[in-house]
């Protein structure tokens, strides 16, 4: 494809995202296809020769378009937001056509010294501790994921408790991790691919807001003590997946400092209020934490895959996941003066994605991103009392944010044959959770083009629906 060509195609591709943009309200949210629909379409050979890019982008819209679960639907209320925006987009898209690899700081010094800046701007926009400035003891590295920061958080915390890579053989205590039982999956996988092992993953017990009870962490963490074992890693969570509670982190952290523990805090989804000066309540404590994550990508206005995570201590870092062959030495790196990330994460190359960040914040500036979060927050707690007001339904967890968490007063069959007519009538998407092993429907409000409308659509369809299932 010539420049020419480029041009052409890629004017035509805006122009169809543009389009998709303005229609998403017109396809049903969740694809409507069965297993293996999509595959059988696509051809069974490899092409020899290449195509036109006209026939491959009409089989993109033919073939693969009604596929496609609309993250993106004003009525997407399922998981959580996987929000993207004008700004953020272009700035993927342009980071793919600069095709930098930014491994090194040598590699592309504007790469890294982006990503090192937006990250300590993001420090001061959501009040984060200053240790985690880059020009302060720590700093900030955009990882894939939330699943990839806590690993890395894991195996820091591995190395400080072990020594692990020089002394793997030296290893005469069995290490402990601990997390609330309503933490997310990612902290059980950390600890397994870390070599701990899930029996060595206590679930710490919550309290009725489904927040980690710091005396239980204590009692647990005294037991192991006392037979043996080594206490090494706590994960707190700032607003959970099932329910949004927001786990003690100021009583977390003085066990875990008392006991010289790593602590990391995942505040995937919630991090992002704290951008509002009044939704900072979230991150007292975090003083305590030798390290953080958030993800952008969620809910503040860039698309996957954007997770901001931060260090108390670089160094810890570095040493766990540092490593130096002889073909990526280069003067720059011998000086010590520069960051490769390259150091910070599992994998050696890394995209340019702090691009995208920039653009979405100098687009939107702290003002546009506030009022993002805020008129989600404010709708989910709309949300909430008419739940509240309604005879016929019950509120399963509090709503600091913009998660509510519901069920119709009759049985667990009638929730669950709700969720399934509401997806399937396409005009809506939700997922549902189990709180205190009852059958829970939550409805996340924060995608980029969510508004007030589309909140009272979905209230409405939901009593709507409940009618239709209990007259047949
Ligand atoms: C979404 C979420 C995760 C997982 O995030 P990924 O970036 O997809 O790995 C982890 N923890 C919490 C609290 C989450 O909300």
């Amino acid at each position: 494809m010539n420049p020419d060509q480029f041009r052409q195609h890629g004017h035509e591709l805006i122009e169809f995202i543009a389009d998709y943009i303005e229609q998403l309200e017109s396809y049903p949210v969740q694809a409507q296809t069965r297993p293996g629909e999509i595959r059988n379409q696509l051809g069974d050979t490899i092409p020899e020769n290449g195509d036109p890019f006209e026939i491959i982008i009409k089989d993109f819209e033919h073939i693969i378009m009604p596929g496609i679960t609309h993250w993106q639907s004003p009525s997407f209320f399922g998981y959580f937001p996987a929000n993207h925006s004008g700004p953020s987009i272009l700035g993927e898209l342009l980071s793919a056509g600069i095709g930098v690899q930014g491994m090194l700081w040598l590699t592309s010094p504007a790469a890294t010294e982006l990503e090192t800046h937006v990250l300590d701007w993001l420090v001061d926009a959501l009040a984060l501790p200053d240790t985690f400035q880059s020009t302060a003891t720590g700093g900030g590295v955009i990882q894939d994921s939330a699943s990839s920061a806590v690993l890395c958080a894991v195996l820091s915390a591995r190395e400080q408790a072990t020594d692990w890579q020089s002394n793997q053989t030296g290893i005469q205590q069995t290490l402990v991790a601990y997390t609330s039982e309503q933490a997310h999956s990612s902290i059980e996988k950390a600890v397994r691919i870390a070599g701990i092992g899930s029996d060595n993953l206590r679930l710490i017990a919550v309290d009725q807001q489904f927040a980690m009870n710091p005396e239980a962490l204590q009692r647990a963490i005294d037991n192991d003590i006392t037979q043996g074992l080594k206490p090494f890693f706590v994960c707190a969570t700032i607003g959970t997946t099932s329910t949004t509670a927001i786990d003690p982190v100021d009583k977390i952290g003085r066990i875990c400092e008392r006991h010289n523990i790593w602590l990391h805090v995942d505040a995937a989804l919630a991090g992002s209020a704290a951008i509002c000066p009044e939704q900072r309540w979230l991150h007292q404590g975090l003083e305590y934490a030798h390290s953080y994550c958030f993800n952008p990508h969620k809910w503040l206005l860039t698309n996957f895959d954007c997770d901001c995570f931060y260090v108390k201590h670089r160094s810890s870092l570095i040493k766990t996941l540092g490593i130096h062959p002889e073909y990526l030495k280069n003067p720059a790196s011998d000086t010590g003066e520069v960051f490769d990330y390259r150091d910070w994460q599992i994998s050696l190359g890394r995209r340019f994605r702090s691009l995208k960040l920039w653009f979405v914040i100098r687009y939107y500036g702290l003002q546009g991103l506030r009022k993002h979060i805020r008129q989600h927050i404010e709708l989910s707690q709309q949300f909430a009392e008419w739940v509240d007001t309604h005879p016929d339904f019950q509120r399963m967890a509090p709503v600091p944010l913009n998660l509510v968490c519901f069920r119709h007063n009759s049985d667990d069959v009638l929730n669950q044959k709700l969720l399934e007519t509401l997806n399937n009538s396409g005009k809506c998407f939700l997922t549902h959770t189990r709180v205190n092993g009852v059958y829970t429907l939550r409805v996340c409000i924060g995608g980029t083009y969510t508004r007030e409308t589309h909140v009272q659509q979905l209230w409405q369809l939901i009593l709507k629906t409940v009618q239709t299932i209990q007259q047949t």
